[in-house]
């Protein structure tokens, strides 16, 4: 990656190294025998990234009208399974023209328009009350139903017989490691289970959703997803789970090199190419974006390194160590193949945006 990355004349650049993406799924494929794996396309809807991961996963899950035309279209017969909250008359409407295999239904309304625009397999999404320390984000307030409200949504499916209750979706916290979100998924199967067996289906359906834990203070770090997977087997059910940013975050880069360096009242500042308007997730998640110094070398002193915005929020890593820096050095921030370019408001100051390169 490094050469790669040293070769590409102009920056900033993204860069996607998908041999690296391919091994990593193929990994996560076979540490989840037994469990269905949809990748969650908002961490990154990228077309070459979706082709790439296509072959190892079962499905796509979608948020969006816009997210499910854009599946469809790149890969026709993939099975999709589309969620999100505050569906449009006309996404719904999408949904009967572009047939997603499983719809996550978000509210009685929904169900409801739902039921007019004729057949659908469906999950309701359920927002049950489990206490979840360590998480980075719970995904309670708006998403999903609560108990009363999904047995309220049970009394309605028996009088719409054009839509099929196939299971539950609960998608609760993000940012577990593996024997938290294995507790997690235990206890939603321990009420999701006899609840649907109770509303007369079958073969239940439980999707666990996302959030596997990703640590940007440690690069090398991987969610143990073999522990996941062996304790998910043992679920009663059909078990689908759809990470996003586990899948993707590792095999993306922002590469960009330096304008200027100053010091100012004792602090070194960086200014590098482009800026947190391509590359928004240490803003948004409030880290240090890790990083690798492509060019320079020599004793290491501390820096911030920041970006073109005229904003103090452009920040990329703050007092972090670097050698001596020079414009035209080349840095690389790493991690950035999840909810980076594609969360970022690139609009903002009108520079020009990044190039997209593969490694094939
Ligand atoms: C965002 C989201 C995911 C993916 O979450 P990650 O943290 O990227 O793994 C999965 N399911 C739902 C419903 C989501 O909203």
């Amino acid at each position: 990656m490094n050469e790669f990355a040293l070769g590409l004349g102009r920056y900033p650049a993204y860069v996607y190294d998908l041999p690296g993406l391919e091994a990593h799924v193929r990994g996560i494929r076979a540490a989840l025998p037994g469990t269905e794996v949809f990748y969650a396309v908002k961490a990154n809807p990228d077309t070459e990234i979706l082709r790439t991961l296509a072959p190892h996963v079962d499905g796509m899950e979608v948020s969006s009208g816009g997210e499910l035309a854009h599946v469809r279209e790149i890969l026709p017969g993939k099975p999709v399974a589309f969620g999100g909250p505050g569906k449009t008359a006309g996404e719904l409407a999408l949904s009967r023209t572009l047939k997603p295999d499983r719809i996550h239904v978000e509210s009685p309304r929904e169900l409801a328009r739902l039921a007019e625009l004729g057949p659908a397999d469906v999950l309701l999404r359920a927002n049950l009350q489990v206490n979840v320390p360590n998480a980075a984000l719970t995904m309670s307030g708006p998403f999903g139903m609560d108990e009363d409200t999904l047995a309220h949504c049970a009394r309605l499916l028996a009088r719409y017989p054009s839509l099929t209750l196939r299971g539950v979706h609960a998608h609760l916290a993000s940012g577990l490691d593996a024997p938290a979100m294995l507790d997690l998924a235990h206890r939603i199967a321990e009420w999701a289970i006899p609840w649907l067996r109770s509303q007369g289906v079958d073969d239940p359906e439980l999707n666990v959703g996302g959030g596997m834990a990703v640590d940007y203070a440690a690069p090398e770090a991987r969610f143990d997803w073999h522990t996941y997977g062996t304790g998910l087997s043992e679920i009663p059910a059909r078990v689908r789970i759809e990470p996003g940013r586990a899948m993707t975050a590792y095999h993306g880069w922002y590469v960009t090199d330096v304008l200027d360096v100053k010091t100012t009242r004792g602090e070194t500042f960086a200014i590098l190419r482009g800026g947190t308007h391509h590359l928004r997730t240490p803003v948004t998640k409030g880290h240090d974006q890790p990083f690798k110094v492509l060019t320079a070398n020599g004793p290491e002193r501390p820096a911030t390194l920041v970006g073109q915005l005229c904003t103090p929020k452009d920040v990329f890593a703050r007092d972090v160590l670097v050698p001596p820096l020079a414009p035209g050095d080349v840095i690389a921030f790493t991690m950035a193949g999840a909810y980076a370019w594609n969360i970022s408001h690139h609009d903002f100051l009108m520079h020009p945006k990044p190039a997209f390169h593969y490694r094939r």
